[in-house]
């Protein structure tokens, strides 16, 4: 049950991979990935059995542990990563959560940026405190912070770049260079950059996650997530967690995932090149105080965005003159871009983060990452650039 042909791929560029990486076929020889909705798998005799459990057979046991559509999903994906082994996860938080909780057990510490996604900042600050895992906050964008908060017994450092909301862009390689001074394992949520624009592996990184909910399903199908690393601590550490806890991702979301990975790199482009052009239209609005895009020279840390990413973003930020109020009627004005809180998708979303997504980390919290009642997050789809732009430049003469 193996596609020789399609194994052989080791040197596809990215859109090739993405296209045919992974693929095993059945006896039927079906063109398309085929969904195995399966529980557990039988054995043509007790000895067969026994040597599934023992290893001596590679094959399939069960869909905790793994299952054919998932494992074309993960051999894809980390053809993509150049990682040696992916684990595939339910959702984007499954997957935080497995990287985090194998790294660390009682008496260790964690490090991690601020602005991480909400429940990235709960697992970090009161979920990891309840198991004796201590955890620093520090500003990421802010090396000597990185360098201040790590101790002997730091085993993991922690950040998203770009940040959501407002599109901050840490170093990953000077943050790298820190995790290895202290032999801690530096985890990159990579979610906002996509894998077409940055591989943080390359950069030193340790492992690579992924909410695969976002740009990789990209149609707002599905909640997917996966851990990337080294073949060793996957198997080591991830497997059993996965195994013995159960965060694995459905054969029918990895499926539809799948189909996601073989027009990504088509579909990103496409949207960071209309984000690109709405972040230019709006830099240049009077009504927009502050606007934030990782491809354009006057992002904050520009130079870093240069040397990490590979393009711009699919997500552009706003602050919006006026505050809430000012806000709110630019975003009710919008008729095609729908106000939502996922990111990623085909279809243009617009978030008000301090109201939604960031309501619950409280005003200080907010006021610490910026997130001003002005500020708003744009996700930008693959409708005709044009017809965005009509839509945005409406809605701000309606404020
Ligand atoms: C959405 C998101 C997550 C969580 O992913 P889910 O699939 O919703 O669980 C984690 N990190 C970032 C940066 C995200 O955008």
């Amino acid at each position: 049950m193996t596609d020789t042909k399609n194994t052989a791929g080791t040197n596809w560029r990215p859109a090739t991979a993405l296209v045919h990486g992974g693929t095993t076929r059945s006896p039927f020889g079906e063109t398309s990935e085929a969904m195995f909705l399966t529980q557990g798998f039988v054995y043509d005799s007790a000895e067969a059995a026994e040597a599934r459990f023992n290893g001596e057979d590679p094959g399939f046991v069960y869909s905790r542990y793994a299952n054919p559509t998932v494992a074309m999903f993960e051999d894809r994906i980390k053809m993509l990563e150049g990682a040696e082994a992916a684990r595939a996860t339910a959702s984007g938080m499954a997957a935080v959560n497995l990287a985090l909780m194998a790294s660390v057990k009682a008496g260790d510490h964690v490090v991690a940026a601020k602005a991480l996604f909400g429940s990235c900042r709960y697992i970090c600050e009161t979920l990891l405190p309840r198991f004796g895992v201590e955890s620093t906050l520090v500003d990421g964008t802010d090396i000597e912070q990185w360098k201040a908060a790590v101790k002997p017994n730091t085993k993991a450092l922690f950040l998203e770049s770009p940040t959501n909301p407002t599109l901050e862009v840490i170093d990953i390689a000077a943050v790298a260079e820190i995790a290895k001074s202290v032999g801690a394992r530096l985890i990159v949520d990579n979610v906002f950059a996509t894998p077409m624009y940055q591989s943080p592996l390359s950069l030193g990184a340790d492992v690579v996650i992924y909410s695969a909910t976002k740009h990789i399903d990209g149609q707002g199908r599905c909640l997917g997530g996966v851990v990337l690393s080294d073949e060793e601590w996957i198997t080591e550490e991830v497997m059993p967690f996965v195994k013995h806890t159960g965060p694995h991702m459905s054969p029918f979301s990895a499926w539809v995932l799948l189909k996601g990975l073989e027009t990504l790199p088509l579909r990103v482009a496409q949207q960071t090149n209309s984000a690109g052009q709405i972040a230019d239209f709006l830099a240049g609005q009077s009504k927009v105080k502050r606007l934030i895009y990782p491809g354009r020279d006057d992002h904050p840390q520009a130079e870093i965005a240069k040397r990490q990413m590979r393009g711009g973003s699919t997500m552009v930020a706003l602050e919006i003159e006026g505050g809430k109020e000012a806000a709110f009627r630019f975003v009710n004005a919008l008729d095609l871009i729908r106000i939502s809180n996922n990111l990623g998708d085909a279809k243009s979303l617009i978030t008000h983060p301090a109201t939604t997504t960031h309501q619950s980390i409280g005003e200080e919290a907010r006021a610490e990452l910026g997130i001003t009642d002005g500020i708003l997050r744009l996700s930008v789809g693959l409708e005709d650039p044009q017809d965005l732009l009509e839509d945005v430049g409406k809605a701000l003469a309606a404020i």
